[in-house]
Order: C-alpha cells, then structure tokens, then sequence
C-alpha cells in the first residue's frame, strides 16, 4: 500500500500547512490513491472504511476544488450519522483552515432550523448533512444545489442499511449533471452497484484494505514514560510478566545496539537486527531466535519486516513507531494463532499526541498502563517461584526423598523450616555468607577491614565502622545482635524505589564507599557483587575492598580514583532480580 508525502499530491500550500498543522507526516495509502485522481474532476469510487483516513481523501480534493469567490454551495458531503456529520464538518474545517473565504456546515436532524438556515443564508461553499435532513433543506428552498459541483456519499452502505436509498436518489437526480461524485464504501452490495451503475460517470476504483481489518488479536497498552527510564520500565515490565519470548522495537540502530547492549548486561538473552549487520549474520540470529536460544529480539523495523516469527508474548515498542501502519505490523507479530498477544508501547513527551492520532486513525482498542513498582517486581518473582514449586507438586515432578526428610523432622526441625531452607539453598544461598559481614569471596582479595568491634551472636563480627543506628537492622538476621553495636535503627527509606545513602565511617584510605540497594533480602553474596563489578566495569576485581551485606542494602568499598566509573557503570545493571542504582554513601547520614 503505497504512500506518499502530501507535498507530491498537487497540493496547494495552503492545504499543505493545514496537514502539518494536523500533524499528519504523509498521506495513508487512501489518501495518496485518491487525492491526484479526484483532484482532476474524475468520478472516485474508494472502498475503505473508518480508520484509513477517507475523510481527508474525500475532503482535501472538495476543498481544493471549490471557488472561495462564489458564496453557492459546491460541496455536498452526504453522511449516514449526525454524528458522522459533525466529524467529517471538523476535520474539513481543519483542512480548510488556511484557505481564505472557504466556509462549511454541518445540517443534520435535531439541530434547530434556525441556525442552519442562518448559516446557509450567509453562503458557505461546503455543506456536510445526513440525507433526511438535506432533503428537507431542499423541499423548503433553504438548500440551493444549483452550483453543486462535487457530490460525496460517505459510507455509503451504511447509509442504505439505514433507508436512505430513496432521499439519496432524489439528491442525486437533483444536482447538475455536470458534478463529479466521490463514492466511499466499506461493503459493495447489489444495492450499491447498482446505485454507482446509475450515478457515477466511468469512475476510477480505489480500494485499500483498512489497517483496522487486518488488527490481530492483541491486548494493547501504553505507558508514559521519560526517555531516560525506558529501560528501567521495561525490564520491569519484562520482570513483573515473565516474559521469555518478544521482539523490542527501536526507531534506530544506534538504539538497537545500545539497548541490546544495556539488557545483555542486565542478564537479559537478547540479540539484535538492524540495517548494518550482514544478510548472513541476520539468518543466524532469526535461526537461534526461531529456536528459542535467545529471549529477547532487539530490532529496527527495516531489519524485522518479513521476519516470520510467531507465538511471540510480547512486542515492546521501546520507541513509538513513524505511524499506525508500522504500529500494526509490530503488533501483529505476537496475538497469532488465535492467542491474545500482548503489545506495550513506550510514549515520551509530545509522543502521546502521535499515539492519540494513530489510535483515532486506526481505531486501536490501547489502554493506559502504570509501570510496575520495584515491590511489585519482587512480588511476581516470587509468585513465578511459588507456582514453579506448585506445579512441581502438582504434577509429582519429583522423586521422593522421605528419608532425608523424615531425619530432619527427627531432629526437631519444622517442616516449615525445613522447606524454608531448601528455597533458601534453591535461589542461590550460600549458608556460609548470608551474614551481616562477610569478606568478599574470590576473586576479590582479603578485605582489609578494621578488626571488629565486638563479636556477635552466630559467631559473626560488627565491624567496627557501622554506625550502631544502622548496626541493628544489619544485623536482623534473626540473631540478636551484640548489646554494644545495637541501636534503635530503622530501615526507613530503604524499602522503596529512591536509594538512601547510608553513612559509613572508617573506610580504608583511599577507598570510597558505595550503597547498593541489593542487601541479604535478594540473597546477594559478595561475590555476587564483586563479580558483576569486575564483569561490567573489566576493572580487575582487586579495586574492591570491604563489603558489608545488610538486609536491604549492602556497602561496598572501592578504589576512590574508580568510584565514579563504577558508578556509572553499575547502574542500571540487574543483580537478583534487583535494578541497582548505586550511589555514593555519605558520611552525613541518609541524604
Ligand atoms: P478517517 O478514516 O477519515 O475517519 O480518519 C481517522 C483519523 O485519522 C482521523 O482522526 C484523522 O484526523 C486521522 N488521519 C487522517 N489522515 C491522516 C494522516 N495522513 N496521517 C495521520 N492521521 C490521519
């Protein structure tokens, strides 16, 4: 379906100005087939229905076409609704906007009389009406056809379903011979051949499927968001749903690579398409991803067009695409085979006027969406757990182990603590480091921490250097922390999406001490974090020092001249389940 820019249509600039106003960047595939032709005075027959943009097909020619000099009537839009008739009247009063001395209305039933015979009366060159209401305008002598030079029947079909046939064929009989007649019809029954057979002079046939038609079954939603947190609402929302198997979309490939880059880091499996790599590079990357060796498929839409994929959960359009069309292609590659797909689209800024525009074109059915908080990522990670070990029951995938069990309950163990701590060992847990303190594992060297303040239940150390208001909470492991580094500490602040910087006094000279909001809840080891420091940053793991693991955050010294880089580096990154987003800890308390 081709389109072309209004620019190449014979437009004049007056016209031109009102699309872009309109904020219309080309014409639809109606459009570009009908404008040139009814331009010329040559009768048009469109098949199109709603969504296509018939309106302005229909319109813009109408427009161009009638004299502003005379004040007759030279249009006449016929529509089967008023409230059809109020809305073309709208959009052609917006296209006629810059056109001087160029006047409409709308005369549909239920308005009063009186102003549209005072409208008539000071002479518009456009009438738009349903055809009873028309009709009576003529019988009274209000409406003059005499001057009529371009007749429209929109939604044709829909205005014989309704009875019209017979006030049409009386307007028709009734206009000059000489009028041009552009035909709109989504359906072409008997009724309606037989009606252009009579009326229309050697007319040009147009059809264009609607983009509405071809709408795959897809659960459709938006989400406004700032550029710079796409792709923290994103993963989220990769999170919260569990996807495993989507296309993202980027406008660009610049964007491609670095949001592939971005999610890699972040754990993702992701692979990317776009322009610039190699015909033979993009059949090995459609074949891993056709066989599921990867989750995520990052890719311009140049690079995916033609990509046969199905069974996709999700299509993310990262970046809103050019228009409705492009939008419905995307979308129309997750929601086959009968399946409701879903599709979510990111809009920044002045974006959601583009969205608002296509959704009016192309009649999308999308609904307005909240990203999901950082608790409610960690809810459905957990509810993805418990219906994995569900399942397991369920389906008794599992061999028996009543022995190892029974001698556990023997000792006097709960089985709830049992189970607890099989979850525990299951998610990564190293029963040796879950502590408050721990040294960070290889490959980090030996941390030169101070020697401890005081030796705690569970045989483990305070470190001197934790303040004792945050000496408490770091230590709720269920031990009753050592009188002597217990405070009255409080979590505040720690539990929500904004990182709170924790005070730590006595570093190591020339270290600096990082926050990071993974702590013992995730389960997170220092060697977790050492080796996603020395991985993203390929800095050599000894430029970390001290860690200190609490409940909901954790402390991490490193090689003050390195700080800042690590900074930059870690954030965003995804270390269990968590979106870190490091900072630097002041000595000054919680900022
Ligand atoms: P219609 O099919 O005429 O009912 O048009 C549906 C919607 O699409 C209307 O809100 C129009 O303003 C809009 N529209 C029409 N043409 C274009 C275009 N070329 N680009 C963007 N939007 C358009």
């Amino acid at each position: 379906m081709e389109k072309k820019p209004f620019d190449q249509l014979g437009l004049s600039p007056d016209i031109l100005k009102a699309v872009e106003k309109m904020g219309f960047e080309e014409a639809s595939p109606i459009q570009t087939a009908v404008i040139p032709v009814a331009l010329t005075g040559k009768d048009v027959i469109g098949m199109s229905s709603t969504g296509s943009g018939k309106t302005a097909a229909f319109a813009i020619p109408a427009i161009e076409r009638a004299d502003p000099k005379t004040r007759a009537v030279q249009v006449l839009i016929l529509c089967p609704t008023r409230e059809l008739a109020v809305q073309v009247a709208e959009e052609t009063g917006k296209l006629a906007f810059f056109k001087r001395g160029i006047a409409g209305v709308p005369i549909y039933g239920g308005q009063s009389y009186e102003r549209q015979f005072r409208a008539l009366h000071q002479g518009v060159q456009i009438v738009i009406g349903t055809p009873g209401r028309v009709m009576d305008h003529m019988e009274r002598g209000t409406l003059k056809l005499d001057a009529l030079k371009i007749i429209i029947l929109d939604e044709a079909d829909r205005m014989l379903d309704m009875g019209f046939r017979e006030d049409i064929e009386k307007i028709l009989t009734s206009v000059p011979e000489t009028r041009q007649m552009l035909f709109f019809s989504a359906t072409m029954p008997r009724a309606i051949q037989d009606l252009i057979g009579r009326y229309a002079k050697d007319p040009a046939w147009i059809k264009i499927e609607s983009v509405a038609q071809n709408r795959p079954q897809v659960e459709q939603t938006y989400f406004e968001v700032d550029r710079r947190s796409k792709i923290e609402a994103l993963t989220r929302l990769i999170d919260v749903n569990d996807f495993r198997y989507g296309i993202i979309f980027c406008s660009t490939k610049i964007m491609v690579d670095e949001l592939d880059e971005h999610l890699h880091a972040r754990g993702y499996a992701t692979d990317r398409l776009h322009g610039d790599i190699s015909q033979s590079q993009r059949d090995r990357v459609m074949a891993k991803f056709r066989e599921r060796k990867f989750e995520f498929l990052v890719a311009t839409d140049v690079a995916a067009r033609g990509l046969d994929v199905d069974d996709l959960e999700v299509v993310f359009n990262f970046d809103l695409p050019n228009d409705a069309e492009d939008y419905t292609h995307r979308i129309g590659r997750t929601g086959r085979a009968g399946r409701t797909g879903q599709a979510f689209t990111f809009v920044s800024g002045q974006e959601i006027y583009k969205l608002q525009s296509m959704v009016r074109w192309a009649r999308l059915d999308i609904r307005r969406g909240r990203i999901p908080s950082l608790d409610e990522v960690e809810e459905a990670r957990t509810n993805v757990f418990f219906e994995k070990i569900r399942a397991t029951l369920e389906e008794k995938r599992f061999r028996p182990h009543d022995h190892m069990i029974d001698r556990l309950l023997d000792q006097g163990y709960a089985s709830t603590d049992i189970c607890s701590a099989l979850i525990h060992l299951l998610q990564g847990g190293a029963p040796g480091l879950s502590a408050a303190t721990a040294p960070a594992a290889a490959p980090a060297p030996a941390p030169v921490a101070p020697p401890p303040a005081a030796p705690r239940a569970g045989a483990k150390a305070a470190p001197a250097w934790v303040k004792p208001r945050l000496a408490a909470k770091a230590h709720d492991d269920g031990a009753a922390p050592a009188a002597d580094v217990a405070g009255s500490a409080s979590e505040e602040g720690l539990a929500g999406d904004e990182p709170v910087v924790r005070t730590r006094t006595g570093r190591e000279p020339g270290k600096a001490t990082l926050f990071f909001n993974v702590g013992r809840k995730e389960l997170v080891t220092p060697a977790d974090l050492v080796g996603k420091i020395a991985g993203v940053t390929r800095l050599p793991a000894g430029v970390v020092g001290a860690i200190d693991i609490h409940q909901r955050h954790a402390l991490v010294d490193v090689d003050e001249h390195e700080a800042d880089f690590i900074l930059k580096k870690l954030a965003g990154i995804r270390l269990k389940g968590v979106t870190l987003a490091p900072a630097r800890a002041t000595d000054g308390g919680p900022r």
